[in-house]
């Protein structure tokens, strides 16, 4: 399958034309309506057939059907940007104050390189590939919004392959493909816990009930479902990144409130987490006289690979880009991506796909205003989603 390389290579220039333009307009959100645009005209181009647009928002989704019957492979792409004044110094650099700086713009760059190979070779293709170009990761908002309008049905979608794109894991060099079996990231849920008490005197507490005192043993509690009620081999975090109470020295507050984040890498240790904070907050509380109003919302769940799927994604990439080339992640990470509510409906694979180069002085993070990837490295992306598609089901 290594001539699907070749056949993505011939179209580097109109894929880096792709993302160039991409990146010119950076958009932000579920508030894609440009960069949409774009998708649709250059699928309307190239010939891609029953284009969707507005699904979800400003979500796209749009078909290549093979000639040979078989089932449908999702091939997803976000497509959204980040509030960040670009300082790359690029020629195509935004100047809307907002900024392609997670490489959402490669992504959607190279699913339309993919589109453009598969459509040359509908004869041979088998089933149905349904491209998803999602608005609104960052925010965790689009998949779920585009799953609610039907992203994965007519036809229904029956695995899904996506990819991000630059330098996330630092052992996935330029060039390099990384996979993962089972969690990649995790699940990414927001609580906030509001402490009631009574408001009083400074001089006399023993006439209001104090939430400041409540939401301070409460801060330190939670830490034990962590250190003390689940497996050490277990992994989660809980963070707080918000406490806010009091308005002066000289007096009680009549509330407190703290905002943080849980991360988890199952489904059990996420419900657990969830069930001990509600019950810990409420009774540090009651046990102070006062009361807490728990609010827990759940973002995207793990983000989980298929492993008989991964499998199979793992020697095709290896056939195309090279057995050395593709390595697997040892760790997940703690952050969170939306594609996990795809992943949540159907089996498939999210995979790493290297594309920082430091001899060209990509060596910047991610949300870095000067973060910026070698465009040498979108034709394997198209390759993989094309060449997958081709052959994913034999
Ligand atoms: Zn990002
Ligand atoms: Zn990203």
């Amino acid at each position: 399958m290594k001539v699907i390389l070749d056949e993505a290579r011939a179209l580097s220039e109109e894929i880096t034309a792709w993302r160039r333009s991409l990146h010119e307009i950076p958009e932000l959100g579920l508030e894609t309506p440009k960069t949409a645009a774009f998708i649709v005209q250059e699928l309307k181009k190239m010939g891609a057939e029953d284009i969707r647009e507005k699904v979800g928002g400003w979500g796209v989704t749009a078909l290549v059907k093979g000639a040979l019957p078989g089932k449908t492979l999702a091939v997803r792409a976000d497509c959204d940007a980040l509030p960040i004044k670009e300082e790359t110094g690029l020629p195509f650099a935004s100047k809307n104050g907002l900024m392609h700086a997670c490489g959402h713009d490669a992504h959607t760059a190279m699913a339309l390189g993919a589109a453009k190979l598969l459509l040359a070779r509908k004869s041979e293709l088998a089933g149905t590939v349904k491209f998803i170009f999602q608005p609104a990761e960052e925010n965790v908002l689009g998949a779920k919004a585009m799953i609610d309008d039907g992203a994965l049905e007519n036809p229904a979608v029956d695995a899904l392959i996506g990819l991000h794109t630059g330098c996330l894991w630092k052992d996935i060099g330029f060039g390099e493909i990384g996979v993962r079996y089972g969690s990649l990231m995790a699940a990414v849920d927001r609580f906030i816990i509001t402490f009631k008490g009574k408001g009083g005197h400074g001089a006399t507490p023993h006439l209001a009930v104090d939430p400041v005192t409540m939401t301070s043993t409460a801060v330190l509690e939670l830490q034990t479902i962590l250190s003390r009620e689940l497996s050490p081999l277990d992994p989660a975090v809980l963070t707080i990144g918000r406490i806010e109470g009091g308005r002066a020295f000289n007096i009680i507050a009549e509330s407190c409130t703290i905002e943080g984040t849980v991360r988890t890498l199952s489904p059990a240790t996420r419900a657990f987490v969830e069930e001990r904070i509600r019950a810990i907050a409420s009774r540090v509380a009651e046990g102070m006289r006062g009361e807490a109003e728990v609010k827990y919302e759940a973002g995207p769940p793990a983000l989980i690979n298929d492993t008989e799927f991964t499998k199979k994604f793992q020697v095709f990439a290896a056939g195309v880009a090279g057995a050395d080339k593709v390595k697997e992640i040892s760790e997940p990470t703690m952050g969170g991506e939306d594609v996990a509510f795809f992943l949540e409906k159907v089996p498939g694979t999210f995979f790493v796909h290297g594309s920082c180069n430091p001899d060209k002085g990509q060596v910047y993070p991610h949300h870095n205003p000067k973060f910026d990837i070698d465009e040498d490295a979108l034709p394997l992306g198209s390759a993989l989603f094309a060449g997958f598609a081709l052959t994913w089901q034999k």
